[in-house]
């Protein structure tokens, strides 16, 4: 799908979903703080959104979907997220339970489970084992081989939608070891299982998505037959594990839009609230608080950008890029989300008011972009797993593979650049050294200097200093490197399992954030709307990261805070998602008197 088909489809679907302020709309701010209130789940917005057609953005194409793109469906979902993300993970998984099926699943299993899916079938993806978590070969659910199938004995939980769908995708043992070939895919269908053989678990209580369904299944002998296998027996590990891959991409899209919902709803705020004769967003502090969120925003952005093109782009190093922006995204945005409250004071705590009551809906909320599809500890394991490679590359690649890098980031971060249509069973566990954002930074950090030159004199400056600072950062990968070595020769055996190569592994992941600001600004300045692309924004974005190690070191150009004060406003004016993006959100149609005010209660 090209940039034109995406952002106009992107406008329709807003459009469709109409003003979240406005009570009157499809899927009102009110009616998401009812169910959350409520526990209760979003029963009416999905499937008013099956019907509109959201699920086949995550199916593919080629078997009835409409999905070709992880990209299209990550975009649908930060809009449907923006509102509400309990409603967002009801719909997401079903298409991540179809995950499976799409990265091994024959033709016929697939065009049957999108024909059953467009009949109202729901999906849930059964991973998790409470005695567990993310300890996948001890996991205990068998699967015992019997005439024509298997029967399946054991629970999972917590599990999304495990109540509310019609068929869980169980990754079960089916070997005799727990070795990593003991494990397969196995479709339990709910309504052909015999009475006795499923249960529900009763549902839990949430802290955060408290619309959302969170409960278990549990098996006693429910027979599988053998046509619901997906993919080899054996081969459920490898399946299991690419799934997590694409899931956590998606995901972050709760991150992104909770942000989204809740720095326009401090800017409001801000700019109506009148303390000491002026308006709150005056006073230099607060609108420099606003101008880092949005920045910080703005670094998860290209971050997610690069990442979710490279299920497409770059399938062979995804095990990298999805590890990096899942511990990248919501570990930034949860301080951003830490330093809106500061700026929106006691207000923070009215929870059912229809305008703040969503930022502390969106704090809640946003805590499971932090545990669900792998956790942030086993990301950044996977990141330490990969370092040695990762950083001997970066340092010592030669020109054909920088070069062959940079051809690759020019699509990774090219927004007006087409992909290549999703093949998941390309993806690669491990990238073996590899990952086109640090080694083609050097290639970009001269372009970023060429568009320097080309610039005029204020833009000129901040492109340098832009260019500096992303050097700078990026000149961390030489010591960094020395210090994996130095531990690894200290602890032996003791280091794979270290803390101290969690505190590595995390320096790596800002500095690829870095490249991806750059790569960003490089790749698609072209493609961005007005007031986009902006050098203030890119100098913040990487004085925000250059931050996270010199955390009293002053701005190089503190006037660039209130161009990005101003560029945030425009956005939020032109309303448009805040993003490289360039998405309208639907017009305004809800009476403002009254519920912007700052007096409101
Ligand atoms: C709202 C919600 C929806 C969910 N939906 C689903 C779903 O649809 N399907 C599904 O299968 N699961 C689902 N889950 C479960 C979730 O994905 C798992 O709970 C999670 O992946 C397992 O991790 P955990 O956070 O429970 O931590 P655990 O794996 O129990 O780990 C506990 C702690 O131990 C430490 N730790 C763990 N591993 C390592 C490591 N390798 N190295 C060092 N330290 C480590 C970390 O500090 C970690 O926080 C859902 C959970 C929630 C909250």
């Amino acid at each position: 799908m090209s940039q034109a088909e995406l952002t106009e489809l992107a406008r329709r679907f807003e459009e469709y979903l109409g003003d979240p302020h406005d009570p009157a709309s499809r899927m009102p701010f009110t009616t998401v703080l009812e169910h959350d209130e409520r526990d209760a789940f979003p029963y009416a917005f999905v499937g008013m959104l099956r019907r509109w057609g959201f699920l086949d953005y995550g199916l593919p194409a080629e078997q009835g979907g409409k999905a070709g793109n992880p990209e299209t469906g990550f975009t649908l979902m930060r809009l449907v997220a923006r509102r509400d993300g309990a409603t967002a993970i009801a719909l997401g998984l079903t298409q991540a339970a179809f995950t499976p099926v799409w990265i091994a699943g024959t033709d016929e299993q697939k065009r049957r489970q999108i024909a059953d899916i467009h009949a109202g079938v729901g999906l849930s993806w059964g991973l998790s084992e409470a005695a567990h978590g993310s300890d996948l070969l001890n996991n205990e659910v068998v699967a015992e081989r019997v005439p024509g199938g298997y029967r399946l004995t054991g629970e999972k939980w917590p599990i999304g939608n495990a109540t509310y769908s019609d068929r869980m995708v169980v990754f079960a043992r089916t070997g005799p070891r727990r070795g990593a070939g003991d494990y397969s895919i196995l479709v339990v269908d709910k309504w052909r299982a015999e009475a006795e053989t499923v249960r529900e678990t009763h549902p839990v209580k949430q802290h955060g998505v408290r619309a959302l369904d969170l409960s278990g299944l549990r098996f006693d002998g429910v027979f599988v037959p053998e046509e619901d296998r997906i993919g080899a027996e054996g081969q459920g590990l490898e399946i299991a594990l690419k799934t997590s891959q694409t899931a956590r991409l998606v995901i972050l899209s709760l991150a992104l839009s909770g942000v989204d919902t809740s720095l326009r709803t401090a800017l409001e705020f801000a700019q109506d609230r009148v303390l000491f004769d002026r308006p709150v967003v005056e006073v230099p502090h607060t609108g420099r608080q606003l101008a880092e969120s949005f920045a910080e925003l703005m670094v998860a952005d290209a971050v997610c950008l690069g990442a979710v093109r490279s299920l497409q782009a770059s399938p062979a190093q995804v095990s990298v890029w999805s590890s990096v922006a899942k511990y990248v995204v919501p570990t930034v945005l949860e301080e951003t989300l830490s330093r809106l409250n500061l700026v929106l004071g006691a207000r923070v705590f009215l929870r059912t008011h229809p305008r703040f009551g969503m930022h502390q809906k969106m704090l809640r909320d946003l805590l499971v972009t932090n545990m669900a599809d792998g956790n942030t500890v086993v990301n950044l394991r996977n990141i330490g797993h990969q370092l040695p490679s990762l950083l001997e590359r970066a340092l010592t690649a030669g020109p054909e593979v920088r070069a062959a890098a940079a051809d690759r980031t020019a699509v990774l971060y090219g927004m007006d650049t087409e992909l290549p249509v999703y093949r998941p069973h390309l993806q690669e566990l491990s990238s073996r050294g590899l990952d086109d954002a640090v080694l083609a930074a050097p290639r970009a950090l001269e372009r970023l200097r060429a568009l320097a030159d080309e610039a005029g004199d204020k833009d000129r400056d901040r492109l340098v200093a832009a260019a500096d600072i992303a050097g700078e950062l990026l000149g961390r990968l030489g010591p960094l490197r020395d210090r994996q070595a130095r531990l690894q020769a200290d602890l032996g055996r003791g280091y794979a399992h270290s803390a101290e190569l969690f505190d590595l592994a995390q320096e790596y992941c800002l500095l690829h954030a870095a490249a991806a600001c750059v790569h960003t600004y490089v790749h698609s300045h072209g493609a961005m709307a007005a007031p986009l692309p902006s050098p203030a924004l890119l100098l913040l974005q990487l004085e925000r990261l250059r931050k996270r190690f010199h955390p009293y070191e002053p701005y190089r150009d503190p006037d660039a805070v209130a161009e990005v004060l101003d560029l945030l406003t425009r956005l939020h004016d032109d309303n448009r998602l805040l993003s490289h993006w360039p998405i309208a959100l639907a017009e305004r149609t809800a009476p403002t008197e009254g519920v912007r005010c700052a007096e409101a209660r």
